[in-house]
């Protein structure tokens, strides 16, 4: 007995054998479903299966749960010039103009991000003093994309006090130890805090993936699990702000050249990134994947024009500034009775 006796396929009767004109019909359209099963599969093994229009409507049902718990995370739209990646939806960086400036000019631009600066200054002193929720900003980036400079240019005059910034490098023998979340986990928000990530747990789908530090189902695997951490940062009472600084190519060749021909710069320079760059394609793809699956309603991925450092830093201090307004910190109620008291001598 055969090991398929039993089983017929779609389109053949059972026991027909022989190469019939039928059968050739057959295996033609069998062989088009298996080239469309193959497509699916490579697109799943690439990570490109934006989840689905459901998936997302679920989501936003189950903001508050059975358990009572609610995800109130008070994401305000980004500035006007940011494009966000609508969660379900494919992002695709290749129609983003990384040289887009809004029309403005670079003078009109450093005047605005002084004002959006100072918003910032005086809604961290509230959410601070409030000490009830937390604010974390991510910034992810090609090498040379500007996280240093967007972090030096829009977190200048915020009291040290209330913000952390934390810079993430390859992971030591103790960090490699844990599972890949711990050390960012760790340097999550307290309340009343903004915590920056330079570089983030994203790296562990980007860098990880394109040097193929882990096997394929590990990182796949990890976008959910993104996913569920972020969410628990949400629920937790912070605010998760993904920034994707997205530069272009051309624009990088000029910025490694710059580092090359300025002696001050050296430091930055790593000979390495000669090398990442011509891995720019298989990153781009992995930042396209990686802002497609983790683009979430409670922690949406927003996608900056970065060529021009000046419009960059204006467009996220004024969606940092958007969002702390929207979270509308409050000062604690004062002690009753205090106004009219009087100082000892
Ligand atoms: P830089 O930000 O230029 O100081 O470089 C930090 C380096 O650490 C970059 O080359 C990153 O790709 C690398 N890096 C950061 N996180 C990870 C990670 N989770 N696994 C491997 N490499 C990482
Ligand atoms: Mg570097």
């Amino acid at each position: 007995m055969s090991k398929h006796h039993g089983k017929h396929r779609r389109g053949q009767s059972p026991g027909e054998t022989g190469a019939s004109a039928s059968q050739r019909d057959v295996s033609h359209r069998k062989e088009a479903a298996r080239g469309k099963a193959d497509k699916k599969a490579e697109a799943r093994r690439a990570g490109h299966r934006p989840p689905s229009a459901a998936h997302w409507a679920r989501e936003a049902e189950s903001r508050t749960t059975a358990a009572g718990e609610t995800i109130d995370p008070r994401v305000a739209p980004a500035a006007a010039g940011i494009v966000t990646v609508q969660p379900g939806s494919r992002c695709d960086l290749e129609a983003i103009d990384a040289n887009a400036d809004g029309g403005l000019d670079k003078e009109e631009a450093k005047a605005a991000l002084v004002t959006e600066r100072a918003r910032i200054a005086t809604l961290q002193e509230r959410l601070y003093a409030e000490h009830k929720r937390s604010l974390l900003v991510v910034f992810q980036a090609i090498d040379t994309g500007g996280k240093d400079g967007t972090i030096r240019a829009v977190f200048e005059g915020v009291n040290p006090q209330g913000c952390r910034v934390w810079s993430f490098k390859v992971p030591s023998a103790e960090e490699s130890d844990h599972d890949f979340l711990w050390r960012y986990h760790a340097k999550a928000p307290a309340r009343g805090m903004i915590n920056v990530f330079n570089r983030s747990h994203y790296e562990d789908v980007l860098v990880v993936r394109v040097k193929d530090l882990v096997p394929a189902p590990v990182w796949r695997a990890r976008y959910d699990q993104i996913n569920y951490f972020e969410r628990m940062l949400a629920a937790a009472g912070t605010t998760v702000l993904k920034f994707f600084l997205h530069i272009s190519k051309d624009e990088q060749k000029e910025r490694l050249e710059a580092r090359i021909a300025n002696p001050d710069k050296h430091w930055k320079f790593d000979p390495a990134d000669l090398v990442e760059r011509r891995s720019w394609d298989a990153y781009q793809a992995a930042f396209a994947d990686a802002l497609t699956a983790c683009s979430t309603l409670h922690a949406p991925w927003h996608v900056v024009p970065a060529n021009r450092k000046w419009y960059r830093n204006l467009l996220i201090a004024r969606t940092i500034a958007d969002t702390l307004e929207a979270m509308d910190p409050r000062f604690p109620e004062a002690q009753t009775g205090i106004s009219g008291m009087t100082v000892p001598d």
